[in-house]
């Protein structure tokens, strides 16, 4: 049997997660806090006899007998992550060291969602895998930056010092259909605020780039990841199509057919200029590649959220 822990699991990304591994006939454990994840996100999923939920937050130890771990539970939007940032460190620090431990004691393989942001605000372009990143560990994107680096010292080290079997993904601005409407990220902020007709808001003059994976291809190169023998290295996923905030904004305007202004708000401090994964190693190690562009997922996501403001409406 596949017996799955999903940690996150009621997230927008550890969602899908259940799904896809439900799918493919796992047995499935979502455990979450509800921090930034929600129910609804998985209730379609209550009456399946494979998948079960657990309320439980990871800065304390949970035991269970599983066979791979995929440790998601960390909140990811910027505007979540600063709401308590020393409770962020301890998602990252002590959360990723129960499940590490958990992992040793039950000999399960453990990935990591670890993020694009251990590069910080990037010296070298597009960023590889070898490159050691530029992070400010005083700022206020640290508790969330430094705390994914922990988590990826740990990982290694609880690799090498107690052999468990280790996997590290470094996801890239990944966006799609069951991002919170409150979440505070740039697709969902900016899609909301189109369809809503109010003003787009642009934080800085536009210029700063991300580049946007569909999260379909996202959770395909997280699987396979997982389920790649040996492969313990960390690994950027993402799609490297970049692109300026400013031209996403105007992007979704055209696609929501609204008719919202864009307004400029000051820049938060920090926040990185470029940003682009080079996606050689996932290319040649699992054969993968992001199938989606812009266009198309960012058409899915608009109706996933016109669909919900109109529910919300009601
Ligand atoms: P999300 O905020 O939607 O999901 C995170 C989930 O973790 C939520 O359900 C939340 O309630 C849960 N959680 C938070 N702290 C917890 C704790 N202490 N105990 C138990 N559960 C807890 O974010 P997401 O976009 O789905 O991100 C999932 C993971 O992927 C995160 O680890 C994030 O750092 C990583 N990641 C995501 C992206 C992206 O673009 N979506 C990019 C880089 C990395
Ligand atoms: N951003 C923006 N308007 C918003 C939300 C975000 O211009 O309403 C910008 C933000 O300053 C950053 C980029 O969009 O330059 C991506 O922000 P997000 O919070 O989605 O992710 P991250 O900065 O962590 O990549």
């Amino acid at each position: 049997m596949n017996r799955i822990l999903i940690t996150g699991g009621a997230g927008f990304l550890g969602s899908h997660l259940c799904d896809s591994l439900l799918e493919k006939g796992a047995d499935v454990v979502c455990v979450d806090n509800f921090f930034s994840g929600y129910k609804d996100n998985i209730r379609h999923l209550f009456s399946h006899p494979y998948f079960e939920l657990i309320r439980h937050d990871i800065i304390h130890p949970i035991f269970l007998e599983v066979d791979k771990i995929y440790n998601l539970a960390c909140p990811a939007s910027p505007l979540h992550y600063q709401h308590n940032a020393i409770k962020t460190v301890k998602t990252s620090v002590m959360g990723t060291i129960n499940m590490l431990g958990l992992a040793k004691r039950i000999k399960a393989r453990i990935l990591l969602a670890s993020t694009s942001e251990i590069y910080g605000n990037p010296a070298v372009h597009p960023q590889q895998e070898s490159y050691w990143g530029n992070v400010n560990p005083v700022g206020i994107r640290s508790c969330y930056d430094e705390g994914k680096r922990v988590a990826e010292t740990l990982m290694m080290d609880y690799h090498r010092q107690n052999n468990v079997d280790t996997r590290i993904v470094r996801i890239f601005n990944t966006y799609g259909p069951r991002m919170a409407i409150n979440d505070g990220r740039v697709v969902s902020n900016f899609i909301v605020q189109a369809l809503r007709g109010e003003p787009v808001t642009v934080y800085g003059d536009g210029t700063q780039t991300r580049s946007f994976c569909y999260v379909s291809d996202l959770i395909d190169a997280i699987i396979m990841t997982m389920d790649k023998e040996g492969f313990t290295q960390p690994v950027n996923l993402g799609n490297p199509a970049e692109s300026t905030i400013l031209e996403l904004a105007e992007k979704i305007i055209k696609l929501t057919k609204s008719s919202s202004k864009i307004i400029r708000k000051p820049l938060p401090s920090d926040d990185p200029v470029r940003r682009c994964p080079d996606i050689s190693l996932a290319k040649e190690k699992l054969g993968w590649q992001p199938k989606i562009g812009l266009e198309e997922g960012l058409l899915e996501t608009i109706a996933y959220f016109r669909e919900k403001l109109e529910l919300k409406k009601k």
